[in-house]
């Protein structure tokens, strides 16, 4: 169960003391990443011009969780030649044995469960219960990608043809894939998409978000004991210009992402680039396709609700939708649109639910929310606080103050309150706040469609919200959005590995969903023989 239900609801009481004092043994720890190429661990010692960053847990910065070297562009480079050079190697193993390497990832991963959550909890600041349930996804896209390459491989379709040919389709790699991936999952998305393009007979170079080094690099070394080859993973750490320098090599054949709109856009830019159109179709470039992009950005995600709707039902999913995780997933609700004969009364009961929530230290079992990832992500949520503070078309109504032992720290920390802002249209919120901050918007019945084309307008298409007891108006509204993910009378995020394929449309993203039958499939290419 990978709802992010608030408490360790997942352990019974024999299993949790145990499990807790391992976790916290392992939270003494400090650790360090590098980059790894060609299986070289690239440290200061090997390469002196390199900077070295600490990393420092969230919620008290004077807790250091453990030191990250950077990569700079010419190591990028390096590792995308690495990875080009073991293309051919890595596709010539026979899928049943890179499906098993894949599996014993997803075992590595459950032996060492403690301490993948520990430096979950310390280096990205999720609560325990959050990193617990980020564990369990990641192995779930382990055994899940590893199955799809098996059936994938089963398609393989052999036949003669009307003129006595005999033809065979099949899928194969594409060759190379750079997989960059985000701090708020950073170890289910950041292994999501390296055993994706693995599974599919790709080699990889990683570059994970430079707020959570530390966790991939331990996530990369459980991969290479799992068995998958050095030649077939390139790990390269660093801020936004090394991941520049890998996507705008002409040499790679995709790029997999997950993180803002806007840097998917530069990403597409440069991928699909006038000069590299030409080159892909030019006569000394025959072979090379040009390369695929699979993004999976930002949303600014509703959820309707109409007059039928059960108000504590509704107010339980949407304070788990906009708060849970700190607000940091990408599904979150971010905007709660009420029709107005049920507004007040919603909005009575998430004072009061608020009113209730937990924010500080998120090592404690109690804690609701903790901080957000970073001083930067922190100053961008208070100044959209601010802003509506001053906007005569938002009014804050509700803000859940911080338990009394974190508001002790509050300059060594990221915390940022959770927040109801009531608005008159969703223009004024103007674009994704990535944090705890939920708008509400009252709509009346008569204006449901205009609202659906709000919504709509805003470009994004990631989740929806539906709470009503009548299925026509469920129906209606469903029909009517541009949205990847809809979620009736629940919460709206959370989607589970192989049966509810996550991710977006518009500014959200390009499909084909996360832990869905499309996404190891567009890593691969058709083959005729
Ligand atoms: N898959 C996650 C969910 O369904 C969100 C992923 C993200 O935030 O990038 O909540």
């Amino acid at each position: 169960d990978r709802q992010a239900s608030f408490g360790p609801n997942i352990f019974v009481d024999s299993q949790w003391q145990p499990f807790r004092a391992q976790v916290d043994s392992y939270l003494q720890h400090t650790w360090s990443a590098n980059p790894i190429v060609n299986g070289q661990q690239i440290d200061k010692t090997v390469a002196q011009q390199l900077t070295a960053h600490t990393v420092v847990a969230p919620w008290d910065h004077e807790v250091v969780a453990g030191e990250v070297v950077y990569a700079d562009a010419q190591l990028a480079s390096q590792a995308i030649e690495a990875a080009i050079a073991g293309q051919s190697q890595w596709q010539q193993v026979p899928v049943a044995e890179r499906s098993a390497i894949l599996k014993r990832i997803a075992d590595l991963y459950e032996q060492n469960y403690c301490q993948l959550v520990a430096m979950c909890h310390k280096e990205a600041g999720k609560t325990l219960q959050d990193s617990i349930d980020e564990i369990r996804e990641a192995v779930d896209f382990c055994r899940y990608y590893a199955n799809e390459a098996e059936r994938l491989s089963q398609q393989t379709h052999t036949f003669t043809d009307i003129a006595g040919n005999e033809v065979t389709q099949k899928r194969t790699a594409r060759g190379t894939v750079v997989c960059i991936s985000p701090w708020n999952f950073p170890l289910a998305i950041y292994t999501g998409q390296i055993v994706g393009a693995l599974a599919a007979g790709n080699t990889v170079v990683a570059k994970p978000a430079e707020q959570t080094s530390l966790i991939a690099y331990f996530g990369a070394q459980l991969m290479y004991q799992a068995g998958v080859p050095e030649y077939a993973l390139q790990f390269v750490t660093g801020a936004g210009e090394v991941g520049a320098t890998l996507t705008s090599s002409p040499l790679i054949d995709g790029v997999v992402f997950t993180g803002s709109t806007q840097t998917a856009q530069h990403i597409n830019k440069s991928l699909y680039s006038a000069e590299r159109v030409v080159q892909a179709g030019s006569e000394q470039n025959t072979a090379k396709e040009l390369p695929i992009l699979i993004a999976e950005t930002g949303g600014q995600n509703a959820m309707i609700v109409d007059s039928t709707a059960l108000p504590e039902q509704v107010v339980k999913d949407a304070v788990l939708s906009a708060f849970g995780s700190a607000g940091q997933r990408c599904s979150a609700c971010r905007v709660l649109c009420l029709q107005q004969d049920i507004a007040d009364s919603v909005i009575e009961l998430l004072k009061g639910n608020m009113a209730e929530l937990v924010v500080g230290n998120p090592s404690n079992v109690t804690t609701d929310v903790g901080p957000v990832i970073d001083k930067d992500a922190q100053k961008g949520l208070r100044a959209h606080i601010e802003a509506m503070r001053n906007d005569s078309r938002a009014r804050i109504i509700a803000q859940t103050p911080i338990s009394s032992e974190s508001a002790n720290n509050l300059s060594n920390s990221t915390f940022v309150l959770p927040t109801a802002i009531e608005v008159d249209g969703i223009d004024v919120i103007g674009g994704e706040h990535f944090g705890p901050i939920l708008h509400i918007l009252r709509y009346e019945a008569s204006k449901l469609d205009e609202l659906i084309e709000e919504i709509n307008a805003t470009g994004y298409g990631l989740t929806l919200g539906i709470h009503s007891r009548i299925e026509t108006v469920a129906d209606h509204i469903e029909s009517r959005t541009k949205v990847g993910n809809t979620y009736i009378n629940r919460n709206q995020i959370g989607a589970v590995v192989g049966e509810q394929p996550f991710g977006g449309c518009g500014l959200s993203g390009t499909g084909p969903k996360a832990g869905g039958p499309r996404y190891v499939a567009r890593l691969m290419k058709w083959q005729n023989v």
